[in-house]
């Protein structure tokens, strides 16, 4: 397997340092506020990267970490008139979710930042005693970065931009202008908590390092294997992790670092049906969260992705193509089957993630199987054949898991599909009755809400005509 290590900026082969376990660290979202694209599509990236890891025969502890105390949390809260609990509560629910509607599989271990304060004490004592770290007059304690000589080493960047960049937001408390808080010093009423280092809040860049000390570290040079995120937190947030983890514990954070590229919208174009709006849980509204995977996958993870709506359209009718296929593979019961699709995707997927190949061989497939059951319709290996390679793109990319009939009645509102499908029980009584005249006024009336249905020995479908 390769991967683009975006430290190192080369492709390399992947090798875990303990035999077949992987740890694979990503950086979660701050509970403030509704998750938006970029938080989708860097929790996609890495679902897919665990599915790929997986398939690999890897066995993967995935971790997420989930800041939940924040000056932006702490200002929420004020704002509603909240406790900070229940602004948190409500966001971590909400975030789950929308990424489960994405059909991304909750990771291994989801610490929060609360949860894990021993640990985050622990390391800025330990970088205390090793004077990696000091006290400012005002109480903070700041990360040493002068005593680091490999600082910056992660992101690349030159010293003096660096110190030019952050000069402006430099307090007079900090020796240097790159250092950064560990612990912020409170003096008033407002949140903190009563620690061995005082009464304070922790910064955040240590969450990171002290979560992946406590639950995921192993025995080795490297605290875990993959350390991923957005391509917006190499600097400074993982410069500043990789330095405290390198000067606490003397092992560097990760053996590989991936980020995904940054997420961009078309604003004009999603005004129209999405009213400005560019929140997973407004997205949701108007597109099955299947379309919406599909969709933000079907960028390579590397490459910038910009949001517009033409595009997506474009990338639903690519999928749809899938379950239309699905559709005529309908009532077949998977069996285990050894395709060489299965070998053919992974070799893409194992190549960085190559996402645009795996997306053309589906297409392929999908025509291949199409052309050999309009050839003979009950062609029973065919469809066994097909619907074993639909198996492996569920499992390793983890969309098509729907039912065919179900997709096709996206965008119709409750009442409307109440009103179908009691309709369609009014019929099958009626046939059943063998009142084949009221059957068929009721199937007319059915077609008229603009819908099509199927008779399947598994009962009655209908789909939304496009
Ligand atoms: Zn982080």
């Amino acid at each position: 397997m390769l991967i683009y290590d975006s430290v190192a900026k080369e492709k390399r082969e992947f090798i875990p340092q303990n035999g077949h376990d992987v740890t694979l660290y990503v950086c979660g979202p701050t509970v403030y506020d509704d998750a938006h694209l970029g938080h989708a599509k860097s929790a996609l990236v890495f679902d897919l990267l665990a599915r790929v890891l997986r398939a690999n025969g890897y066995n993967v502890t995935y971790a997420r970490n989930i800041t939940d105390i924040d000056d932006k949390i702490i200002a929420k809260a004020k704002e509603q008139h909240k406790k900070i609990g229940d602004i948190t509560s409500h966001y971590i629910d909400a975030y789950h979710k929308e990424m489960a509607a994405l059909g991304i599989a909750r990771p291994d271990l989801e610490p929060r930042a609360t949860e894990s304060l021993e640990a985050m004490i622990a390391m800025v004592q330990e970088l205390l005693q090793r004077n990696h770290a000091y006290r400012a007059s005002n109480g903070d304690i700041y990360f040493d970065t002068a005593s680091d000589a490999q600082y910056l080493s992660l992101s690349h960047r030159i010293q003096e931009e660096c110190d030019r960049q952050q000069r402006i937001e430099t307090n007079t408390f900090k020796r240097h202008a790159s250092d950064f808080a560990l612990w912020k010093a409170v003096h008033d009423e407002s949140v903190a908590f009563d620690t061995p280092l005082g009464r304070g809040r922790p910064g955040w860049h240590l969450e990171c390092s002290a979560m992946i000390e406590k639950h995921l570290a192993r025995q080795g040079r490297y605290a875990v294997d993959i350390h991923g995120g957005g391509a917006d937190l190499l600097f400074p947030h993982h410069e500043n992790e990789a330095a405290q983890t390198r000067c606490a514990t003397d092992r560097d954070l990760a053996a590989y670092w991936m980020h995904n590229g940054f997420v961009t919208i078309d604003g004009e174009k999603m005004s129209k049906s999405l009213g400005n709006s560019f929140f997973i849980k407004d997205a949701l509204h108007v597109y099955d969260g299947d379309v919406l995977r599909f969709y933000l996958l079907s960028t390579h993870y590397r490459a910038n992705f910009n949001f517009s709506e033409a595009d997506l359209l474009a990338s639903k009718k690519r999928l749809d193509k899938l379950y239309r296929l699905k559709k005529r593979l309908f009532g077949l019961k998977t069996v285990a089957l050894e395709t060489s699709f299965h070998n053919d995707l992974l070799e893409a997927l194992n190549d960085d993630l190559n996402v645009s190949k795996a997306l053309a061989l589906i297409d392929a497939m999908v025509a291949h199987f199409n052309e050999r059951l309009d050839a003979d319709a009950k062609d029973k290996t065919a469809k066994r054949e097909a619907l074993a390679n639909m198996a492996v793109i569920e499992t390793l990319l983890g969309f098509g898991t729907k039912n065919p009939f179900e997709y096709f009645q996206h965008g119709m509102d409750a009442t409307h599909k109440e009103k179908i499908n009691t309709l369609i029980a009014r019929r099958n009584e009626a046939k059943q009755a063998k009142d084949y005249a009221a059957a068929d006024l009721l199937r007319d009336e059915i077609l008229s809400l603009g819908v099509s249905i199927m008779d399947t020995p598994e009962g009655t479908f209908w789909e939304r005509n496009d």
